[in-house]
């Protein structure tokens, strides 16, 4: 075990990420942000990239969810013991709230690379005996509560994470924000450099803020300005107080009517990008004053790619975790052990199933999969549009596997489950239909490379990037998606997967778009992919590699974190 100290030699990047998905065991994560900024650690660690991640402790996780038989949502408190997973460090700090001093403490993880990279992740927390109790659960519950609640998260995020990389002696030279939640740093670092420059603020705003925008990077991951999180100027001037920076300073940098995250983002960071080229340009046209530049995110290999493939690629493709490129050479393993792999991550879903629900996954139907948040724009049930035609191809030749959590507060994603359960009970022993509980690391895990095909369909341009799609292809699961975020980039058509619909059809979710796009989904089922399937097994395979050998080797973290380094650290 390295000392923390140890890690504060380097001068360092520091992450921050109001969530971080690094194992089901630490459940700090809703869903693909967490578990992108997970992805992250795990290849900076790989690559020996100086990173220092911060978050939050969130004692009570997302949440857990549970399906009734009608399919309703049931939410509880995730179950964990944070002084199982980490230690504590002896840091404390203090950040304004509501003119109270809350205390704020780290937990330190230390995810471990194979290859012997380390890199430190601090978990905040404010469930300290000197806290209120209400103060002791500002880090309890991830997205919980309501606005106030939020804006005492990223206080505690942004501000909090700030003072305690300084307590700790942490040296950090970019400061990197995954997403709005944490842009209260720079008010920190402003209120610092403040204090540095000359004690004024009107006069040196405008420098002031040069020298800290020096010092920042920001992802933006919402393409719809509605994803933004605001904040009205009287609730943060409640909570926030005027100490850290004076109101008229906020408006300028925040934006006139509310504080907007990312406009204060915008304003305070050097680089900025989308998270795929798609996104970049429709963040562009959003933002028009700033220039945004486009990463497109990845996933880490050796989290993902199942037991079975894992030992097929050290077999043939020696160093394809650490050097995940290696993967074009992917037709040098034969056909069969392919297939094989495949077969036996089939099985090892089959055998989830089966201890989950209960049910029965035949390991010679056509599987396809569809996991992801649920909501409206996701479009979950877009497979049910025309259920007798569903039905009049896929009878005894379609299973379906779904996954996905509704977030509390919204009604229609959870109405969208109560949906697919209805179709499942249409289509009872005539197509399987299988709703995995509680999406999770886990979950994904066992799921994405058991089915044959990955499906997904967003309106377009709503899917910033999606990353599950990059997991399947990994395991050799090609992608059957509309044309959005990274999928513009992965897609050749009959080569790494099929695309649904066509490239340029954006706008809402209902009426044309979605019979259009279901359409064009059930005749390529029906005419190519259940055919190719079924009656073509050299084909298949060849469709297999093309995902491995074309998508894995290029969309991964390792790729995304080279990128990171050489376009945005450490670019002047
Ligand atoms: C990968 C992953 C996601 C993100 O998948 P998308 O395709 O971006 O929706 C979400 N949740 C879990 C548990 C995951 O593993």
């Amino acid at each position: 075990m390295e000392q923390w100290k140890d890690f504060t030699d380097t001068s360092r990047i520091a992450y921050f990420s109001m969530e971080i998905g690094l194992s089901q065991e630490i459940p700090t994560y809703s869903g693909g942000l967490g578990v992108l900024a997970g992805d992250t650690v795990k290849s900076s660690a790989d690559l020996n990239i100086p990173l220092v991640a911060v978050t939050l402790a969130s004692r009570k996780g997302y949440f857990k969810q549970s399906l009734d038989e009608s399919g309703a949502q049931h939410e509880a408190p995730v179950e964990w013991d944070i002084s199982e997973r980490m230690e504590q460090l002896p840091a404390r700090i203090t950040v304004p709230i509501e003119g109270r001093a809350v205390t704020v403490t780290a937990w330190l993880y230390q995810t471990k690379s194979p290859a012997g990279g380390v890199v430190p992740v601090l978990f905040l927390d404010t469930s300290l005996r000197e806290n209120s109790p209400e103060d002791q659960s500002i880090t309890d519950s991830l997205y919980g509560g309501d606005e106030r609640y939020r804006l005492k998260q990223e206080i505690v995020l942004g501000i909090g994470g700030v003072r305690i990389l300084q307590a700790l002696g942490f040296k950090v030279f970019q400061y990197h924000m995954n997403e709005g939640h944490a842009a209260l740093l720079t008010l920190e670092l402003l209120n610092q450099t403040r204090n540095i420059n000359s004690g004024s603020w009107m006069n040196t705003l405008e420098m002031n803020r040069k020298a800290v925008a020096q010092r920042c990077v920001f992802t933006t991951h919402t393409p719809v300005s509605a994803g933004h999180d605001r904040f009205n100027y009287e609730l943060v001037h409640q909570v926030l107080g005027d100490d850290i920076i004076p109101p008229q300073q906020l408006r300028e940098l925040g934006g006139d009517n509310e504080l907007n995250m990312t406009t204060l983002a915008l304003q305070l960071s050097r680089f900025v990008n989308g998270v795929a080229k798609k996104h970049g340009q429709v963040s562009q046209r959003m933002f028009p004053g700033y220039e945004i530049h486009a990463i497109t995110n990845g996933i880490h290999p050796l989290t993902w790619a199942s037991a079975y493939m894992v030992s097929l690629f050290n077999r043939y493709i020696k160093g394809w975790a650490l050097q995940p490129e290696l993967l074009v050479r992917v037709d040098i393993i034969p056909d069969e052990e392919i297939w094989d792999a495949h077969q036996g991550a089939k099985a090892f879903l089959a055998q989830y199933i089966k201890e989950v629900t209960g049910q029965q996954l035949f390991l010679d139907v056509f599987t396809i999969g569809f996991a992801r948040r649920v909501a409206a724009y996701k479009r979950n049930d877009l497979i049910f549009h025309d259920i007798e035609r569903l039905l009049a191809m896929g009878k005894g030749r379609i299973q379906l596997v779904f996954a996905g959590k509704a977030h509390p507060q919204d009604n229609d994603g959870k109405a969208l489950i109560q949906r697919i359960y209805a179709a499942a009970r249409r289509l009872d022993g005539e197509i399987t239909i299988i709703y995995l509980p509680n999406y999770s690391i886990d979950v994904a895990y066992h799921l994405i490379p058991g089915v044959d095909v990955w499906l997904n369909t967003p309106t377009r341009p709503l899917e910033a990037s999606g990353t599950s799609g990059m997991k399947s292809a990994l395991n050799g699961v090609p992608n059957f998606s509309v044309l959005d975020g990274w999928w513009i980039e992965g897609h050749i058509e009959n080569v790494t997967g099929w695309s649904i619909g066509e490239e340029t059809k954006e706008g809402s979710s209902v009426g044309d778009t979605n019979a259009a796009d279901a359409a064009d989904m059930y005749t390529k089922l029906e005419e190519q992919i259940l055919p190719l399937y079924y009656d073509d097994r050299a084909g298949w395979v060849k469709m297999m590699k093309g995902a491995i050998g074309k998508n894995a080797s290029y969309f991964n973290t390792h790729v995304m974190m080279r990128r990171y380094v050489t376009e945005a650290y450490l670019q002047r």
